[in-house]
């Protein structure tokens, strides 16, 4: 999924994510423009039932479930293109973030293992300059 081509006036570019087949998003595909005008009449009813509900993102697949929900609701028209965009572009931020928790929980957990060598953990010994790593064998360890 490609980011949408659309760029307002003001030469910004639209944050959505563009349709499949498409260079557009849903909000500014010109195939679309019926749904919208639908959905548009609808008014007001941007959200119901579940999506009233506020939820807790703590994995991808947490991420993954919500789009599920909201790409269905654009379907059904229960939901405006407008905020599945904006829903759509949190929860990208939300990937990024549970990404960088895990990148810092696996430092901490290198950090934590450097601190339990020691110094011994950088200093070579003589040793280890005489006792070579076996060669020709990749991942040996
Ligand atoms: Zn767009």
């Amino acid at each position: 999924m490609g980011t949408c081509v659309y760029e307002n006036k003001n030469g910004e570019k639209c944050r959505g994510y563009a349709l499949k087949n498409d260079s557009l998003c849903y909000f500014h595909s010109p195939q679309t423009k019926k749904e919208r005008v639908i959905a548009a009449q609808k008014g007001g009813k941007v959200c119901q039932g579940d999506f009233r509900k506020d939820i807790q993102i703590e994995s991808a697949n947490d991420i993954i479930r919500l789009l599920e929900t909201i790409i269905n609701g654009v379907k059904s028209g229960k939901i405006d293109a407008k905020v599945a965009n904006a829903v759509f572009y949190g929860a990208n931020i939300s990937l990024k973030a549970i990404e960088l928790f895990k990148i810092q929980a696996r430092l901490d957990e290198i950090s934590k293992y450097i601190e339990r060598q020691g110094n011994d953990f950088y200093t070579v010994t003589d040793e280890d300059c005489l006792d070579p790593l076996p060669l020709g064998e990749p991942g040996n360890e």
